[in-house]
């Protein structure tokens, strides 16, 4: 039997190296602390749990958990001794030691020992695999086996196999009893159930499945371990090296001479079932092969848990690391800060990619001297950072955030500032995702301000935030039942004071009869690309609305708001053209308002839409025009028809002389262009007839009209002239 596992016992030798060199290579750094210096600590480690940590032969303490802290003693100043936890060790006993070696709830009897301690961050991950059987087809999985570890998330074997009922289990023991009775189908896998597989009476070979899941390994800490020896301890594990593990990992193979380990290992058990082993070869070395691909994959996404540039966890990592330390956290005891540099798009573009990746670098240090003792620092990706820290330290640290200089880099006209938004962690059972975002919605808020601005999420921003998710996830369904309403604001020919058309604008019109404005959704619509199913909608509504009052409508031109999204589709001039024919409508009744913001992102592309869509028949207005930077110079190179004056641009030029003429002077500019000019906004009769004297020809706002629903805009047109 030996000899013909001989194969597999070296290719096993050879896996365990690859880990064991890579654990040991994932600790470069050197660390010095006088403070700790020479220091030793007791540390518990469990006797039954090969490959991680158990006694040899010798009595001794073996395995990954015990190498890896013989590197962190090693980068550093500390030492630890060992002491076995043995199977009649009580609580109270385990809990005189400083640390215990690693808590994997995995091991026969540890189940009561150190559970509510403190945690280092992880220091190794095992990966995880779904095995069984090979030849089911996943649809028809009804039982899989698991360890009852409270890390293990069941939705990703409901995502795999959707019929499947999870049983968990609180011992390897009893999960490979049901797992060879055949009372489970498919069980989690680790390195260490592999051995039971190895062991296993299956005659099929094994199928096996990674997962994203992994057991993380982590030192635990008694109360006596003060938490700035804790941080000690995970700045070490944090701040490991990558190059220097990369480059052990080719160079340095340890000799583990596991051959004999294994086989002992195996005699353990051989008592219990060894003499029916009928596993061939083949399958053997199947598994193992599935194995070694984990491994590789493993080591894979082992780097991915460290950012390239900053040497920061990815996000990834910071989700999975927070999670943990929040799990035991107090209400308001840790804080979460999102941090971006402002315009780091604009510095990428203008300057270089380098210019880029020097600013990140730098902003990136800035980060850790301003937060020196952040627990987690993460860069989530291009110039988003995530800090993780306790409340307190925060407290004592953010007056002292200092920014770099960058003018060696972007030179002295040009600032690189940073936002940073913090969330307090009022409630540490929310979901992650929940407070990242309430601490990137403060962030948010602080890009309003010019310079580096700090903002704390409070009350207020989070009714706001309530009411986006809650538009976020509501959408779908009020478009569906005919929440979202189109409303109607009459425009007004200035020269014989009749209405001569109007602009649909849409509300969102509640089950309870509340009344959202479309400031509050379109910008997150946009974000998502929802606004395009919108705007589609609302021009078919307006189609409706022609087809069925054609007779009373006349010459009444009816406007509809494309969002440079909607504008930007590829057939946008077919899909429009397609819903007119729907319903038969010429297309000189309707006009496309496309906001002037567009053109400053896109012109080009903006651009050759406009012009397709103006060879397709249809009307176009240049919507908010004043309120952004563009000049009728820059615009008369594309294909308008109308020009709508901004509301505040009106206002404000309308309550000083100066204005006037300024207002003026675009009005005549257009004219000579061609265009037809609406003024919107206009509130009184006074605007209304300065307006009209300077030659504007229609005008839109409430003095005339408010947007008004359907129904009362059909009686608004019964109106024939006004004052
Ligand atoms: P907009 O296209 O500039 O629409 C004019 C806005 O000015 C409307 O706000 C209107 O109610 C408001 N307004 C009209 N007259 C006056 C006035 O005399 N004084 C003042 N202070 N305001 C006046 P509303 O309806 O809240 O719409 C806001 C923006 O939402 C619109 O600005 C438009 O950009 C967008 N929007 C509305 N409906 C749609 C739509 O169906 N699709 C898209 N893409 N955007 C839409
Ligand atoms: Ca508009
Ligand atoms: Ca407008």
């Amino acid at each position: 039997m030996i000899k013909k596992n001989n194969k597999s016992i070296i290719l096993m030798v050879l896996v365990f190296t690859l880990i064991s060199s890579f654990i040991v290579a994932s600790f470069g750094n050197i660390y010095a602390n006088e403070s700790w210096e020479g220091k030793t600590y007791t540390v518990g480690y469990f006797t039954n749990g090969f490959p991680l940590q158990y006694m040899s032969d010798d009595g001794d303490p073996e395995g990954l958990a015990i190498e890896i802290l013989d590197c962190i003693s090693e980068c550093s100043d500390i030492n630890f001794e060992y002491y076995p936890i043995l199977k009649g060790t009580t609580e109270e006993e385990a809990n005189n030691f400083d640390m215990i070696a690693s808590f994997t709830q995995i091991n026969d009897y540890n189940n009561n020992i150190y559970l509510h301690n403190d945690r280092s961050i992880t220091y190794y991950e095992i990966p995880l695999f779904l095995s069984g059987v090979y030849g089911f087809d996943f649809d028809e999985v009804t039982k899989v086996g698991i360890f009852d570890y409270k890390y293990l998330d069941e939705q990703q074997i409901h995502d795999l196999m959707p019929n499947a009922e999870v049983y968990r289990y609180k011992t390897i023991d009893d999960l490979e009893k049901d797992f060879l009775a055949g009372k489970i189908d498919f069980a989690f896998t680790t390195n260490i159930i592999m051995q039971m597989l190895l062991r296993a009476d299956v005659d099929n070979t094994i199928q096996s499945y990674p997962l994203t899941l992994t057991i993380p390994l982590e030192i635990v800490f008694s109360d006596k371990i003060t938490s700035e020896e804790q941080d000690y301890i995970n700045d070490i594990i944090a701040n490991r090296d990558q190059d220097i593990i990369n480059k052990i990992i080719l160079e340095n193979s340890k000799d583990y001479s596991l051959d004999e380990k294994f086989l002992r290992e195996k005699e353990l058990y051989s008592s219990k079932e060894m003499t029916r082993n009928i596993i061939t070869t083949t399958i053997v070395i199947i598994i193992i092969a599935i194995f070694i691909v984990q491994i590789y994959k493993y080591h894979l996404e082992k780097v991915t848990f460290f950012d390239k540039t900053t040497g920061f966890y990815t996000e990834y990592k910071f989700y999975l690391e927070s999670k943990k330390i929040l799990l035991n956290a107090k209400p308001d005891e840790f804080t979460i800060i999102s941090a971006d540099v402002d315009n780091f798009k604009y510095i990428n573009e203008m300057y270089s990619f380098n210019t880029g990746t020097e600013v990140l670098t730098r902003f990136s240090k800035n980060i850790r001297q301003g937060y020196p003792k952040a627990i987690l620092v993460s860069r989530i990706h291009a110039d988003n950072f995530l800090i993780l820290m306790k409340t307190a330290e925060y407290q004592n640290s953010k007056d002292n955030f200092n920014m770099s200089d960058f003018s060696d880099l972007v030179g002295d006209s040009y600032h690189v500032y940073y936002s940073q938004g913090v969330f307090v962690v009022d409630d540490p059972e929310q979901l992650m995702s929940t407070m990242v975002d309430c601490a990137n919605f403060a962030r948010s808020v602080g890009k309003d301000t010019y310079g580096n601005t700090v903002v704390e999420f409070t009350d207020e921003m989070n009714r706001v935030r309530e009411v986006k998710n809650r538009i976020l996830s509501n959408m779908e369904s009020a478009l569906k039942d005919k929440e979202f309403e189109v409303f109607y604001q009459p425009k007004i020919d200035l020269q014989n004071k009749t209405t001569c058309g109007a602009e649909a604008l849409i509300r969102w019109v509640t089950k309870n009869k509340q009344m959202i404005f479309p400031d509050e959704f379109i910008p997150l619509f946009e974000k998502n690309r929802y606004i395009t199913k919108l705007d589609l909608y609302v021009f078919r509504e307006v189609c409706i609305f022609i087809d069925d009052y054609r007779d009373k409508i006349g010459n009444v031109v009816i406007s509809v708001n494309l969002s440079t999204i909607t504008l930007l589709l590829d057939k946008i001039d077919e899909m429009l053209i397609s819903i007119l024919k729907e319903y038969n409508i010429p297309i000189n009744l309707v006009e496309l308002e496309v906001t002037e913001s567009a053109f400053v992102d896109n012109l080009e592309l903006v651009m050759q839409q406009v012009s397709r869509l103006k060879s397709a028949g249809f009307t176009i207005a240049l919507d908010d025009f004043g309120s952004g930077i563009s000049s009728l110079n820059q615009l008369k190179n594309i294909e308008l028809d109308v020009l709508k004056i901004d509301k505040a641009f009106l206002s404000d030029s309308l309550e000083e002389s100066k204005g006037v003429v300024v207002i003026e002077n675009v009005i005549n500019l257009a004219k000579s262009l061609n265009l037809k000019i609406v003024a919107e906004g206009v509130e009184t009769l006074e605007s209304a007839n300065v307006l009209a004297d300077l030659g504007c020809d229609i005008a839109q706002g409430y003095y005339y009209g408010r947007p008004m629903k359907l129904v009362d805009f059909k009686e608004f047109l019964k109106i024939e002239k006004f004052d």
